[in-house]
């Protein structure tokens, strides 16, 4: 793809924005970047790209930078319905997403994970698995690096493995990764999608491109993604599942069986630190099986499973104070993440929930809290909502702030029960991000725990 001396606009000023101005600005095109957030807002960024020559329209969207380009490239938080890129797209501009820009430069094959849930744990998983079956692996995408960076890089590595989310795949047109895989498909971002379906469609674009050499791993349980990959072309490798002929994985108790052609029935076991839930289980045996399809050993993917090291904010153990465990699972930001959170800790718990509605409702959490929970406390926008959903199942509480949300939780709570942060919901309407969300959780239930005369015991 040729990028000397053409105009393009890159949409969003965060770390995937820079890093596209940067990839840009080195093949010689002549990069504009815009965001509608104050210069102020932006962190460093602006001054670097300025030091290059790099053009910015800062503050807000002016129709020149879309409309005069030769390519616009949208970073992956910015809808690609807003009014300056549909207006330019309607003038006959080409509009891609950093995803698409990446591909094209990228030649290793790409391993790329997408679904509702899960996702980051599955990229992270199947980094490892490779890795100690030796091979030399990037692991990005919408987690941690941008894949764009790695195009940018001289690193060479046998595989990429990325994190794709439906949003990046929606702006997406050559996107073909020699493994997909698909988790689940649950009610998320109901705000930006017509419904579940078209939701839905958008991620099983994953496979579009893909043709009979290439796999799909698919969750056999999930009655959407079964729909919807219907008619693909790839290998499907089903997890969930112990009766496909091709190869498949299923869950038991503390790991995971595959049947693949080279190794036949294995069995493999989870490490001490590994998530707890069926649901983390699952991801275990998608990882596998998709390590596997890009190469991975029996013992690199057991070695991978046995020392995976969770990433923080997924029901991640805090402390214990007085007998009851504290857990962060600040990034379950949908309804079912949550649901599957409180169904996993096999002890009584009392639920903190609530944050930025994203339009879905909330049903899917009724049958969860009448079985697992003793308690709910309710926080920030949404309260209301769930209240009239969830309230009156058992006892519900209302809390403005972290702190008084902990507080509440473990008022309610005896020793051999759980408090869980586990929302539900976005963040944005009290924190940056949910990592802001759970460090705040950690600070509340540490301080609580100071409080009551440093009766937390160590690490689980
Ligand atoms: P993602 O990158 O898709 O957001 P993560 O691995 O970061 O996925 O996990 C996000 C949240 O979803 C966490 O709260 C986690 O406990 C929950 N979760 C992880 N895997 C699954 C799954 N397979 N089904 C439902 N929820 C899950």
């Amino acid at each position: 793809m040729e990028l000397e001396g053409k105009k393009i606009t890159v949409v969003g000023l965060g770390k995937t924005g820079q890093a596209l101005a940067q990839f840009l600005h080195r093949r010689k095109a002549m990069v504009t970047v815009t965001d509608n957030a104050a210069e102020a807002r932006l962190g460093d960024a602006p001054a670097a790209l300025r030091k290059l020559g790099v053009r910015l329209e800062l503050g807000c969207h002016k129709p020149g930078a879309f409309d005069e380009a030769d390519l616009i490239v949208l970073s992956p938080g910015v809808p690609h319905t807003i009014d300056p890129v549909e207006n330019a797209r309607r003038s006959g501009v080409p509009v891609i997403g950093e995803i698409e820009l990446a591909a094209r430069f990228i030649t290793a094959p790409v391993v790329a994970v997408t679904g509702t849930n899960g996702k980051s744990t599955v990229t992270r998983l199947i980094g490892d698995m490779l890795e100690r079956s030796g091979q030399s692996v990037f692991v990005g995408g919408n987690l941690g690096t941008p894949l764009i960076s790695y195009a940018d890089s001289t690193q060479a590595a046998d595989a990429v493995v990325a994190e794709i989310s439906s949003f990046q795949l929606d702006t997406s047109e050559s996107f073909h990764p020699a493994v997909g895989v698909l988790l689940n498909i649950t009610a998320d971002h109901l705000d930006r999608y017509q419904d579940l379906r078209s939701y839905g469609a958008s991620k099983a674009k994953i496979f579009s491109l893909q043709t009979c050499d290439d796999t799909a791993v698919l969750n056999a349980a999930d009655p959407l993604v079964m729909k919807l990959t219907k008619n693909i072309s790839s290998r499907r490798c089903l997890f969930n599942s112990d009766t496909s002929a091709d190869c498949c994985a299923w869950t038991g108790k503390g790991g995971i069986s595959v049947f693949t052609p080279a190794t036949g029935r294995a069995e493999i076991v989870c490490g001490d630190n590994f998530l707890p839930g069926r649901h983390n289980l699952e991801n275990a045996a998608a990882a596998a099986l998709a390590a596997f399809a890009a190469g991975a050993d029996l013992e690199g993917v057991r070695d991978g499973l046995r020392e995976f090291k969770p990433d923080p904010h997924r029901m991640q153990w805090v402390v214990s104070v007085n007998g009851v465990d504290y857990y962060d699972d600040s990034k379950a930001t949908n309804v079912d993440a949550a649901a599957r959170a409180v169904e996993s800790l096999g002890s009584k718990v009392i639920l903190i929930l609530g944050g930025r509605d994203k339009g879905g409702g909330y049903a899917g959490l009724v049958m969860p809290v009448k079985k697992h929970t003793k308690g709910l406390v309710l926080f920030g926008e949404a309260a209301d909502s769930i209240e009239r959903e969830l309230g009156g199942i058992v006892e519900t509480r209302r809390a403005t702030s972290m702190d008084e949300a902990v507080a509440q939780a473990s008022k309610l709570a005896v020793p051999g029960e759980a408090v869980l942060l586990s929302p539900a919901c976005a963040s944005f309407d009290m924190y940056e991000s949910y990592a802001e969300r759970g460090a705040d959780f950690q600070q509340a239930v540490h301080r609580l725990g100071n409080d009551k005369d440093g009766k937390q015991r160590g690490k689980k």
